[in-house]
Order: C-alpha cells, then structure tokens, then sequence
C-alpha cells in the first residue's frame, strides 16, 4: 500500500469516467506512486469530490489524502446510515463537522460516533503536485491504467 495515498493500485482512480476527471478537474498527483486524486472544488456547491459519500470503506480510503491536504490535517472516514439501513461512509476533518452534518440530515446516524479509519498523522508533502494535467499525461495515465487493469 502507499503510505502517501492509502492505495495499493497506482491507478486506481478516477473510477468512473476517467478521461472526463483528469481534463477537467484539478488533480493531487501522488509524490509516491503518481496516483491522481480529484481534488477540484465544486464552486457552487463549495464542496469537494472527498465530501460525498462513499459505497464501501475501501473507496473512501483513495479519496483520504486529497480531504487530508484540504484540511491539512489527519481526517477520518464514518460510517453512516441512512434511510432504509443503508450504509455510507463519509470522510470529516473532525467530530464537530461530523455532528453539522449530522443535525443538517436527521435520517442519518453514525452509529459510532468515531472514525472506522483514520491515519496516525498527517504530514505535508511539498513534492506533491495540485494542478491539472496536460494532454499527454492525460493519455498516459489513461493507458497505464488499462494496462494495469488488464492484468
Ligand atoms: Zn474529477
Ligand atoms: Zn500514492
């Protein structure tokens, strides 16, 4: 696993509609592994790609990073349930955002009230790089990860 970005696949992100993601959206590039991470800001929303929910704890861990170097800060992943018992897993910098969030969407609880993942600390990395990508590191990753995914 990358100790910088909690992933074992180098590629593994964008999930979905990949090509889309690294044109378009600012990127935390992994000093480590090269791993790419939507950090892009939703403007209207003010909200990032790390404050949606996530399916499956695992998800959530290779979007950690990018939440960690918004707040520049150990941040942690919750367990959610909503409507229905569904489960979700959210990442926040602290309890106190956990509990706004929480009295915002009262058919939500967090059983546990604590983090089911959360790093041992946080250190800044200065060779990281937040930016887009251009064209041809765009295709390149793109292909990487086909060829890491044919495996
Ligand atoms: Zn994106
Ligand atoms: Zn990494």
């Amino acid at each position: 696993m990358c100790n910088e970005c909690y992933s074992d696949n180098p590629r593994i992100t964008p999930l979905l509609k990949g090509e889309q993601c690294l044109k378009n959206h600012t990127q935390y590039i992994c000093p480590t592994c090269g791993r790419c991470i939507c950090i892009d800001r939703d403007d209207k929303r003010g909200v990032y790609r790390w404050n949606f929910p996530f399916k499956t704890l695992e998800i959530a861990k290779l979007y950690l990073r990018t939440a960690e170097v918004v707040c520049n800060d150990v941040c942690g992943i919750y367990e959610i349930t909503g409507k229905n018992n569904r489960i979700s897993y959210k990442i926040f910098h602290d309890k106190k955002d956990l509990e706004k969030y929480l009295s915002k969407n009262k058919d939500k609880i967090c059983k546990q009230m604590s983090p089911v993942y959360i790093s041992k600390q946080y250190i800044e990395n200065p060779n990281a790089g937040i930016r887009k990508l251009r064209d041809d590191e765009v295709k390149k990753y793109l292909q990487e990860q086909k060829d890491l995914c044919e495996i």
